[in-house]
């Protein structure tokens, strides 16, 4: 078993993993950029070492001053979170050619996921259904507009490498295609050093719908059902829940079947999440991350399992200690990701917390390295918290986030909770009845 772990990673989830080692008798090293050295996960961690200055290229992405913290400390293994460099197949490699186990699936499985056109032609190949689109990459607009006239408009631009919401571009119409398909490759190459794009049928009111699969290194896979990330900004998600109020038992079992036998064939290992766009009753793949995800606890909330420690236990050679009979969902449960950000505009609001006081009681769990006195770097994601409650079906459920919102105290900067909380006051949100369009929609009618 792992003994010492290098968390490569800040904030909530830093913290999350290291919650998960020292429940498991692991020690932790916590790494960190010059702005962080007041952070809550360098002060929980056992060993703390410094990688470098705030940018994260020199600190958090500089996977060289990594490979040497874990080096020092001695940690035979590195957890990385997610973001930052999670999902980069070569410094898994790196990782793993230090001797160093790298807690997350092969660089390879890594790579095929992590350009978009690859990981759509590997889940056709494994019988899992795709958004209709181009046939691989697009590379001239020519191509583009005839694929656009033979699929119909809207269509969607989207770059290979793309991640984080960035890197799309819906087309309404044919003329507006040469000039949007030069926009979109000329970002893609300047966000993410890829030029490539491909197009998918714009879907006009799907749910997002994610499966979460579990497999270790003998042959065993599963799937902890389904999370409804369907509350979006931007392509972003701000709120989480599972289950999804669209899908019963039938359809869940069915297409976890689905996910379960793809990873099987795959051979993957880890935890993973199979990202589909879900309308009229029909399923379509878009995309596969492998990591962890941000909203993994609502999983954790309905099925009692720790992922991170499940992952731990992959990354050491260790078997599922269950099978998919053994999982059952319990209840409702619900994230709400909380930014340092203003609720109105969304421009991001850094600096000292003056007070903070969680909500706590039955069911409900906060996720964050806030104190009072801490000072939110303006370097970093603005994600400052999440908050999660469990409840024994949705209303529940619901009726607890808005107690837990209403006790929320975070003093000194601008936060994301007043939109969660009008939110929890939408009847068309209580009623489950929304798709990935309908945030901005809600956004736009609370600013008129
Ligand atoms: P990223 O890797 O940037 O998160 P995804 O491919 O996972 O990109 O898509 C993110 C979100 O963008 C989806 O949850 C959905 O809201 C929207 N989206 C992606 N593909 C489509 C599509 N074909 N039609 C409509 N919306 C889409």
């Amino acid at each position: 078993m792992i003994k010492k772990v290098l968390i490569a990673n800040r904030g909530e989830i830093a913290l999350r993993v290291h919650r998960a080692c020292r429940e498991m008798g692991i020690s932790t090293v916590a790494v960190h950029s010059q702005a962080d050295a007041n952070a809550m996960h360098v002060r929980l961690a056992d060993e703390s070492v410094c990688i470098g200055p705030a940018p994260s290229p020199q600190s958090y992405l500089n996977i060289a001053s990594i490979i040497s913290a874990a080096e020092i400390s001695n940690a035979d293994a590195i957890h990385p979170g997610y973001g930052f460099l999670s999902e980069n197949a070569n410094f898994a490699e790196i990782v793993e050619a230090h001797g160093i186990i790298f807690i997350g699936p092969t660089a390879d499985h890594i790579r095929i996921m992590g350009d978009k056109v690859a990981a759509k032609e590997t889940m056709i190949k494994l019988g899992v259904p795709v958004v209709p689109g181009s046939d691989g990459a697009v590379t001239t607009a020519e191509d583009a507009e005839a694929i656009g006239d033979e699929m119909g408009y809207p269509v969607l631009i989207k770059a290979a490498a793309g991640g984080g919401g960035r890197g799309m571009r819906v087309v309404h119409s044919a003329p507006e295609m040469e000039s949007a398909f030069g926009t979109t490759r000329s970002e893609a190459r300047a966000a993410f050093g890829d030029d490539s794009v491909y197009i998918e049928k714009y879907l006009s009111e799907p749910r997002h719908i994610e499966y979460q699969i579990l497999a270790d290194t003998h042959g065993n896979v599963v799937h902890l059902g389904e999370r409804d990330c369907s509350l979006q900004r931007r392509h972003q998600k701000v709120l989480e829940e599972a289950p999804s109020p669209v899908i019963d038992a039938k359809l869940r079992a069915e297409m976890g079947e689905t996910v379960t036998n793809a990873i099987k064939q795959l051979g993957y290992r880890g935890a993973g999440t199979i990202e589909f766009l879900y309308e009229n009753g029909t399923f379509y793949f878009i995309e596969m991350n492998t990591r962890l995800q941000v909203e993994h606890p609502v999983t954790e909330m309905i099925t009692g399992l720790d992922l991170v420690r499940e992952q731990i236990r992959v990354a050491s050679g260790e078997a599922l200690s269950f099978s998919q009979k053994d999982i059952s969902l319990s209840g409702h449960s619900i994230e709400c990701r909380i930014n340092a950000e203003d609720p109105t505009n969304f421009a991001p609001s850094p600096g000292k917390v003056t007070d903070y006081h969680p909500p706590g009681g039955l069911d409900v769990r906060v996720a964050s390295g806030l104190y009072a006195g801490y000072s939110i770097p303006p370097h970093y994601d603005s994600l400052v918290a999440k908050l999660i409650v469990h409840g024994k079906n949705r209303s529940d459920c619901l009726m607890r986030l808005s107690r837990a919102l209403e006790e929320f105290v975070i003093g000194g900067v601008k936060t994301t909770i007043p939109l969660h909380q009008a939110l929890v006051d939408d009847e068309s949100f209580q009623a489950g009845d929304y798709d990935i369009h309908w945030l901005t929609k809600f956004l736009e009618k609370q600013r008129a």
